[in-house]
């Protein structure tokens, strides 16, 4: 084969990658590889030094072959192979991740990605992202600190980014970092003897960025000295940016004085966004990656992927790559296919779908479908609908919110309790949990 398939097969295999490796792990060491050639079951991946080389070899080699393996249908043994031009053109953020202290003094590079301009805002997210506007035009005086907290994937780094964006455009000095290479650096500084750096490349910024502060909890030292940091930076209007996966109340282990400090500005949550704004997401990343999708592709695969948005990326990643890969048109059954391998993962059979539950689950209990979404409210149709809402969280991705839809139009607190009630009441008899054993036995795709 040639060297544009090679391409080609390793792009559907990042997109896989992206999805069983970490994140960090993923930025550091596999997005800016590239398939250089596979000839004579020799598959050589290009990666931009020897470091990034000996690290993939002794790591994730077995993983790089399975994956390669599940695509090509062939043996592959792995080359890794530094490819100079390649890191050369490669200007993707997270190189300087690892660097030591000194030789980060140029100014930091942001992911171009992610801009205010690129965020999709949404229920979930909307107050993250005005605030994060509001700090990024008026640095200071709006909200400090400015406290994000969500699960992960949900856009809290895309936010800080998009914040270090503007503020470079309007030329302040502004410093971004994840608490854990704050932590490397302020024990490196130690070890080097070299805190007074250390404390002037922290305390001269402007705005202060810093991404994931959870890592340092429990890190007495470093807590201590994120804690002088933060009291220069605020006593003299300096903005402060974080992110946490909690908020601060709930970050286990986190220094009383830090945690009260966060709680001075504004904290705001991310949540994992409903439907429409997933597809909102998912649509924006295809055609800034200018490749046409169509509706119902995006709708399978947004139905795919409940809540985080790497995941989704990475699933429409691997959409596209695969019918590239197979030269076919991109239709939802070609991704179907691009995603039924990693369907160990999402266990969800995507055929089932609620209309399919909600007639078995009619059937079962001798009403009809309508009964179900409609008003009634006696006691069988009110355990049928239960049922039926249990069984749709079960057997599908759709969200609570989704779910109460498709049952006349209920709120998703309704869900929540149908859901609680009927797990609870699954323990407790029996012949509700054969009848709902039996019902999932005759819930048949189509
Ligand atoms: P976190 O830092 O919360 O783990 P990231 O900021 O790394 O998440 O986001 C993961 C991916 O999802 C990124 O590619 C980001 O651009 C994308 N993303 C998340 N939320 C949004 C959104 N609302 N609009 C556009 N892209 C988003
Ligand atoms: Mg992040």
């Amino acid at each position: 084969m040639g060297d544009r398939s090679a391409q080609e097969i390793w792009e559907a295999a990042l997109g896989e990658l992206q999805i069983q490796v970490n994140k960090p792990n993923y930025r550091t060491w596999l997005e800016k590889t590239i398939g250089l050639s596979y000839q004579d079951n020799q598959f050589v991946i290009g990666v931009p030094n020897t470091f990034a080389a000996e690290y993939l070899d002794q790591n994730l080699r077995s993983l790089i072959e399975k994956t390669l393996v599940g695509l090509t249908h062939c043996d592959a043994e792995v080359l890794f192979q530094v490819d100079t031009h390649h890191q050369d053109t490669s200007h993707s953020y997270g190189s300087r991740e690892g660097i030591p202290l000194a030789t980060q003094a140029s100014p930091p590079r942001f992911n171009p990605k992610y801009t205010f301009d690129s965020f999709v805002a949404g229920d979930s997210n909307h107050l993250a992202y005005t605030a994060a506007q509001g700090v990024a035009e008026n640095p200071g005086h709006s909200h400090n600190p400015l406290f994000i907290y969500g699960e992960v994937g949900l856009g809290k780094t895309h936010l800080l980014h998009a914040i270090g964006h503007v503020a470079l455009a309007s030329h302040m000095q502004v410093l971004y970092v994840s608490a854990e290479q704050f932590t490397h650096e302020f024990i490196n500084a130690i070890q080097q003897r070299k805190t007074e750096e250390f404390r002037n490349k922290y305390r001269s910024v402007d705005i202060l960025l810093i991404d994931d502060i959870h890592f340092i909890s429990g890190k007495e030292h470093t807590e201590e000295s994120f804690f002088h940091t933060f009291n220069e930076l605020h006593n003299a209007n300096r903005q402060i940016a974080i992110t946490s996966n909690h908020p601060p109340k709930s970050i286990p282990l986190l220094d009383e004085r830090l945690r009260s400090r966060f709680e001075w500005g504004l904290i705001a949550g991310i949540q994992s966004p409903d439907f429409e704004t997933r597809l909102a997401i998912l649509r924006a990343k295809a055609e800034e990656k200018g490749v046409a999708v169509t509706q119902d592709v995006l709708e399978f695969i947004t139905h795919r992927s409940q809540h985080n948005i790497r995941e989704l990326e990475g699933c429409l990643n691997r959409v596209i790559a695969y019918a590239k890969l197979v030269r076919a048109l991109l239709t939802p059954e070609i991704a179907a296919k691009a995603l039924e391998d990693i369907a160990d993962k999402e266990p969800k059979n995507a055929l089932i779908t609620p209309s399919l539950i909600i007639e078995a689950v009619a059937n079962s209990f001798q009403l009809t479908p309508p009964d179900l979404r409609s008003r009634k409210r006696d006691k069988e149709t009110a355990l049928a609908r239960q049922v039926a809402m249990y069984l749709i969280k079960q057997e599908t991705n759709y969200s609570l919110a989704q779910i109460g839809k498709e049952l006349g139009d209920r709120d998703h607190s309704t869900v929540t309790h149908a859901y609680g009630k009927i797990a609870g009441d699954i323990d407790a008899s029996p012949s509700l949990k054969r009848k709902i054993l039996d019902i999932q036995q005759n819930i048949s795709p189509r």
